[in-house]
């Protein structure tokens, strides 16, 4: 009989360093397994923080680690910047490409989700996105350039429409966004333009269902409403977008919107490569796996975060980072044991609540079975994703440009950068 000290090290390939897969990865440093971590990108983005690169608060360095600096300190672990492209489960092989397939004895897919456009063409709509650091960027860049534009326009109602940002969906993601630019443009933006009538420029926010931030409970999503009524941004309850075309938004009661900016914060889908594995759905598209995280059917194939039907008694976990994060540990946990031969572990996520930011001095968030609102909503925030924010020198960077913010009223990365000469 094979000692466990006589078998090879097992391979654990982990597809993703997002919330899910670097806490696995973490976890898993330093323990008797090889890892291979890969990613698409080689740094870690800090999702919740996205809208202020795009509002001109942060820089993406900021809010963006390199993945290498997080593993290197592990001799077990090693970063791949590769997108991989399939699963071979039968051969235990991942495919990345250009690139040899990697064999793996354990797979951990933590792929995250895509944005999900429904009918429209984000390219031929010419859709704003603020889902990852290029599409933040991008929408810094447009914002401001659209006031550059504005700016010289000598029609009044194309002037307007220069200045009109139309956001659709009223999750914490829109939210956070709308009253960061109701702000830039009424605190920072109209000293920078003495000759614009920044009080015409719009801000309008889309939601289809009753109230804003659905997942909270409905007396913050009220609250939500209202504050963001008083920095002069237009909450739209119950209305859909049905189309996008020549810069007007036609909405589902037959008005039209126009506005140079459409930034679409709404609904998610599986990513490609989630929606090209051959393995088991639930719902939306999220693929199905058992308590202990396994894919439905497969012995040594995981998924978690997002791209997971992750489930506890309340029915399947919300996409968001702390079910990612807490999935990611429990994962590898769960592979050291069954590499010992100890019996897996059930997955129990522990909910520590959630919460949104809307604009300076308020937030809301429920914290366990407490509420808070106001000042406190908004200082909880601030410690909360302050110590989420992985590596020093990020959170005294961000705890710097905050305090400048809040004191002189500046959002200093105010540039416009372009690729093309
Ligand atoms: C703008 C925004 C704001 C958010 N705010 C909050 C918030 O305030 N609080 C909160 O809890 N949650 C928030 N979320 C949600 C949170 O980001 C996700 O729930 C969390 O990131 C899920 O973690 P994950 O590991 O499943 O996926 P991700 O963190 O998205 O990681 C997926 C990783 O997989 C990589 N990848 C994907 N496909 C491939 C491929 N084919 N090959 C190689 N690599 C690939 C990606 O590059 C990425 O690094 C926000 C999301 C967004 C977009």
């Amino acid at each position: 009989m094979s000692s466990q000290l006589d078998r090879p090290r097992p391979k654990i390939v982990i597809v993703g360093a997002g919330f899910g897969g670097l806490q696995c990865a973490r976890r898993l440093a330093n323990k008797p397994v090889d890892v291979v971590l890969i990613d698409r990108n080689n740094y870690h983005l800090f999702t919740p923080l996205l809208y202020q690169v795009a509002s001109s608060l942060l820089n993406p360095s900021e809010i963006a680690i390199p993945v290498r600096s997080v593993v290197n300190q592990a001799p077990n672990v090693r970063f791949r910047l590769a997108t991989v492209n399939g699963v071979d489960f039968s051969s235990q092989h991942v495919q990345i490409i250009d690139g040899a397939d990697i064999h793996y004895d354990y797979v951990v897919l933590a792929l995250g989700c895509a944005t999900n456009y429904f009918d429209l063409d984000p390219e031929r709509h010419g859709l704003s996105g603020v889902k990852d650091l290029p599409e933040a960027l991008a929408l810094r860049n447009q914002v401001l350039e659209r006031f550059e534009v504005a700016l010289t326009e000598q029609d009044d109602e194309q002037q307007r429409q220069h200045m009109s940002f139309v956001i659709v969906g009223g999750g914490p993601t829109g939210v956070e966004y709308a009253g960061a630019l109701a702000e830039l443009f009424r605190r920072v933006l109209v000293h920078d333009f003495p000759d614009l009538d920044l009080t015409r420029a719009r801000v309008v926010l889309i939601e289809g269902r009753d109230r804003l931030l659905i997942d909270f409970p409905s007396p913050l999503g009220d609250y939500a409403r209202s504050r963001l009524e008083r920095l002069g941004v237009e909450v739209r309850l119950k209305t859909l977008v049905k189309g996008y075309e020549n810069r007007l938004v036609s909405l589902d009661n037959g008005e039209t919107l126009p506005a140079d900016t459409l930034i679409w914060a709404a609904g998610v889908k599986p990513t490609r490569l989630s929606q090209e594995l051959t393995l088991p759905r639930a719902v939306a598209g999220r693929i199905e796996v058992d308590a202990y995280l396994r894919v439905a059917g497969q012995e040594r194939v995981y998924a978690i975060g997002d791209m997971a039907a992750m489930q506890d008694a309340s029915g399947v976990l919300p996409m968001m980072a702390p079910p990612a994060m807490q999935a990611g540990r429990h994962v590898a946990d769960n592979i050291l044991s069954d590499i010992r031969d100890q019996p897996m572990q059930p997955f129990r996520y522990r909910d520590k609540g959630i919460m949104a930011t809307i604009g300076r001095n308020a937030g809301v968030a429920r914290i366990g079975r407490l509420k808070f609102r106001g000042f406190p909503g908004w200082v909880a925030w601030l410690l909360v994703h302050l110590y989420f924010l992985i590596g020093f020198r990020n959170r005294l960077a961000v705890l710097f440009q905050w305090g400048w913010n809040y004191f002189y009223y500046d959002r200093p990365i105010r540039i416009i950068t372009r690729t093309e000469k």
